[in-house]
C-alpha cells in the first residue's frame, strides 16, 4: 500500500511553528503580521477560498485586513486599493483572490502588488527570484508541494521528475523547484506527444494539468511518487442525497494508481491544504524580516533553530 502524503497533518505541522514564530516576534514587532486578501465581486468559490485564508490566518495569529470590493469596480479602483495597502504598514501580505470579474485584466493588478508583500509568490519579480535561486516568496502551490517531498523524504537529488502543466501558477514554478532540489525535469503540457510514456520515466509525477482523472496506471512506474495538485467537483450523484453537493477528484484516478506507487497524496487533503499554510509562511517571513534578521544569535549564543528554515528557500 502506498504512503499517504497527508497535507491536512502536514499543514497542521507548519501552522504550529508559524504560531511560536509569531508569539516569540509580536513583542519586539510591536503588531501582529497582516494578511490582506482582496476579493473583487461575487464569485461565490472565490467566497469560500477567502474564508478559509482568513481562518487559517487567525489560528496562527496573522491579522486580516482583507477588503471585499464591488463587482462592477474597475480596474483604477482596484489599482487604488493595492496602492494603499501597499504602503500600509500593518500589511505584509497581500493576495488578489482570482479569478477576477470578466472585464477586468489581472496582469497589470498582480503586477502591481508590492513583491515584497507578494504572499501569493507570483509577482514577475519573484517568478525570477525562483528562476535565479534567489531568496523570495515561493509560490504557494508549487511551494506546498516540495514541503510534501520533503517531508516524506522523497529522493529528488538525481532523480526523474516529470510536472504534467505548464501554467506560471503550478507546473512552471514546480519545475523550477524541483529542478533547484537537482532533480532532472521534463515537462508536459496539452501539446506533449505520447504523455503515458513520458510520465513512466517519473520517479517523481507531480500533475497539475486540471483534466479530471486523467492519469491512471498506464501513465505510472512502479514505485513512483505521484503528487496531485488537481481538484475538481464532480456532478451530484444519487449517492449523494438530495443536497448533495458532489464529491471531489484529482488529475488522478488514486483507485487505479495508489495500489502501484510508493507514495500519493490524497484529493482532497493532500497538496490543497498546503497551498494556504504557505501563503502564511510568505506572509509570517516577510513579516519577520520587516523587524529583525531571520535568527540571530546574540552576544555569542548559539542561534535559536529556525523553525520555518526547511520551508524557506
Ligand atoms: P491551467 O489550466 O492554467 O494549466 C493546465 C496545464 O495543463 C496547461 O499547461 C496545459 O498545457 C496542461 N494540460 C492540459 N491538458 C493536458 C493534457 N491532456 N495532457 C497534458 N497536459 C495537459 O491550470 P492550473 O492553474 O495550473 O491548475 C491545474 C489544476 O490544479 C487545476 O485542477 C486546479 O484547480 C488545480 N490547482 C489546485 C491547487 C491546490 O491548492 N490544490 C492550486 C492551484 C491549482
Amino acid at each position: 500500500m502506498a504512503e499517504l502524503l497527508d497535507g491536512r497533518l502536514l499543514a497542521k505541522d507548519v501552522e504550529d511553528r508559524l504560531q511560536q514564530v509569531v508569539a516569540a516576534g509580536l513583542e519586539r514587532a510591536g503588531r501582529p503580521p497582516g494578511l490582506a486578501v482582496l476579493r473583487v465581486g461575487d464569485d461565490p468559490a472565490s467566497g469560500v477560498y477567502v474564508a478559509n485564508k482568513e481562518k487559517a490566518s487567525a489560528r496562527v495569529g496573522i491579522a486580516s485586513h482583507g477588503a471585499h470590493l464591488p463587482a462592477g469596480s474597475s480596474a483604477a479602483t482596484v489599482l487604488a486599493e493595492i496602492q494603499r495597502l501597499n504602503a500600509d504598514p500593518a500589511v505584509d501580505g497581500i493576495l488578489l483572490q482570482l479569478p477576477l470579474p470578466a472585464g477586468l485584466a489581472e496582469g497589470p493588478l498582480l503586477n502591481a502588488i508590492d513583491p515584497g508583500k507578494d504572499a501569493d509568490g507570483l509577482h514577475p519579480c519573484n517568478l525570477g527570484r525562483l528562476l535565479k535561486g534567489e531568496p523570495g516568496p515561493r509560490s504557494c502551490t508549487p511551494a506546498g508541494v516540495m514541503a510534501l517531498l520533503a517531508r516524506a523524504r522523497v529522493p529528488l537529488e538525481g532523480a526523474r521528475a516529470v510536472v504534467v502543466g505548464r501554467s506560471i501558477l503550478v507546473g512552471q514554478p514546480m519545475a523550477l523547484m524541483l529542478q533547484a532540489a537537482n532533480a532532472t525535469v521534463t515537462v508536459a503540457h496539452s501539446r506533449s506527444r505520447d504523455l503515458a510514456a513520458l510520465c513512466r520515466e517519473a520517479d517523481v509525477l507531480v500533475v497539475a494539468a486540471g483534466r479530471p482523472r486523467l492519469i491512471g496506471a498506464e501513465h505510472v512506474k512502479p514505485g513512483a511518487v505521484v503528487v496531485d495538485v488537481g481538484i475538481h467537483r464532480l456532478p451530484p450523484s444519487a449517492a449523494d442525497g438530495p443536497s448533495g453537493r458532489g464529491g471531489l477528484c484529482g488529475d488522478v484516478r488514486f483507485e487505479e494508481v495508489e495500489p502501484l506507487v510508493a507514495a500519493i497524496t490524497p484529493v482532497p487533503g493532500g497538496v490543497g491544504p498546503m497551498t494556504v499554510t504557505m501563503l502564511l509562511v510568505n506572509t509570517v517571513a516577510s513579516w519577520r524580516a520587516a523587524f529583525a534578521p531571520p535568527v540571530a544569535g546574540a552576544g555569542g549564543e548559539p542561534a535559536a533553530a529556525d523553525p520555518l528554515a526547511d520551508l524557506l528557500p
